[in-house]
């Protein structure tokens, strides 16, 4: 069997993201943080993806990681790439899309790249070839004042043609909705016009549905989570329970909070109130981490309970203000990842084998200290946020971006596995 989807996604989060929508169709989904180890055999995976760090960074920093990616997964036996973004075309005049694609269209020897970020479950609508967030045109969202790609453009043709060497065609709704020969048809007659790439309206899973069948194999994949869901759904996979990952009850489990949005200050408030907690002190991970730590350790170590401890950064909006004024954004913030890091690493040693991460970045610099270079995608526990598995050990992680969840999410986490 070979690899049927090398998925390269530009940041790690959308990674986990696109993972768990194809792991909903029993796929066996392996993410791999880069490509730290060749030697790791993916061979018996349907689908791997590579998360890389390519979203912002120069383009040729970009196309060099991405090529990487590509090539190693060619090497693999892959024979379909989807190349990953943000479902709201997060780019900017220079790219990175444009060029990443045109990269990829080089080494996959495509024809043609379709762009789907089209993600109805998560309100990214594409209609006329212009991207809607929640109904609203993506340059009138709030993306228009992106601090790092601000989208002033909700026209998909536009943008890409601005950033990319080629030109491009739509493939419109109301020919999505004539079905899948007409997508067919519609994308054969885009190749003869000598388009290079092609934007896929979609509103709704039926029309990403519609498109994912309609695709030739020969085309290069692009977009976002909702496209390479639509694909898993129309093959879906049955494994057997034993396969379905979910960690086992030996070992402990560790709830980690550094993220200070507004879904996790609820989540956090309620689960203080069912389990053991402890308030993270700025102050001391920022001038005392050493000893901190050790006491940090010694508190985990001392509680019991049916619920794992929590330990905490998260505050309101107004106090996480009252603390960057005092220390500094960018020196709180580190000093806080670190430190949360730090003690998740050291709690490896004791036990730990099963830790919750609230926050994108705290969960990017933790799976770093922890030496994972990739791992298994196992059982959702809500959207867009499954369990996922150590490629190399039995060490299972929850990673939440700041607003994923509702408010019983680090509940939710513990009941698939003390059921
Ligand atoms: P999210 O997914 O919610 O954006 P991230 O982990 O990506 O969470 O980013 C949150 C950033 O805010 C991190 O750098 C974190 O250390 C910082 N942070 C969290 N809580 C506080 C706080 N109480 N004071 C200052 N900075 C904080």
């Amino acid at each position: 069997m070979s690899i049927r989807l090398g998925i390269i996604a530009d940041d790690f989060t959308g990674a986990t993201d696109i993972a768990s929508f194809i792991a909903l169709s029993g796929w066996q989904v392996i993410q791999l943080n880069g490509i730290t180890d060749r030697s790791i055999d993916i061979t018996h995976a349907d689908a791997v993806v590579i998360s890389l760090k390519s979203r912002s960074c120069p383009v040729n920093e970009a196309k060099r990681l991405t090529r990487e990616a590509c090539e190693w997964l060619q090497s693999q036996g892959c024979q379909r790439i989807y190349f990953k973004y943000c479902s709201t075309f997060d780019s900017g005049p220079a790219g990175n899309i444009g060029p990443v694609t045109d990269l990829l269209l080089e080494l996959t020897q495509s024809p043609m790249a379709v762009l789907c970020p089209a993600l109805p479950v998560n309100g990214r609508t594409v209609v006329h070839g212009h991207l809607f967030v929640n109904g609203q045109l993506l340059n009138e969202s709030g993306m228009q004042n992106h601090p790092i790609t601000p989208m002033t453009d909700a026209s998909l043709l536009r943008v890409m043609e601005q950033q990319a060497s080629g030109q491009c065609g739509l493939v419109s709704l109301d020919q999505v909705r004539a079905g899948s020969q007409v997508v067919t048809h519609q994308l054969n007659a885009l190749q003869q016009q000598h388009k290079r790439y092609a934007v896929l309206d979609a509103m709704t899973d039926e029309d990403l549905q519609v498109l994912a069948a309609a695709i030739p194999e020969n085309l290069l994949l692009t977009g976002g989570s909702g496209l390479a869901g639509a694909l898993a759904f129309l093959a879906p996979e049955t494994r057997n329970t034993t396969d379905i990952g979910i960690p086992g009850t030996e070992g402990k489990c560790l709830v980690l909070a550094g993220s200070s949005s507004t879904m996790t200050n609820r989540q956090v408030n309620f689960y203080r109130q069912h389990a053991p907690s402890l308030s993270i002190d700025v102050e001391r991970a920022l001038h005392d981490k050493t000893a901190y730590l050790k006491e940090l350790v010694s508190w985990y170590l001392s509680r019991s309970g049916s619920l794992a401890p929590m330990l905490y950064a998260t505050r309101p909006a107004d106090e996480v203000k009252v603390i960057q004024q005092r220390y500094g954004a960018d020196a709180a913030g580190i000093a806080i990842e670190s430190l949360i890091a730090a003690l998740a690493s050291e709690l490896t040693h004791h036990g730990v084998n099963k830790i919750i991460v609230a926050g994108g970045e705290t969960s990017s610099l933790l799976v770093q200290h922890l030496g994972v270079k990739g791992f298994v995608i196992g059982q959702s526990i809500a959207p867009g946020v499954p369990w996922v598995k150590d490629i190399s050990r039995n060490m299972w992680l929850a990673l939440k971006s700041g607003n994923f969840g509702d408010e019983r999410f680090f509940i939710k986490a513990q009941e698939l596995f003390n059921e």
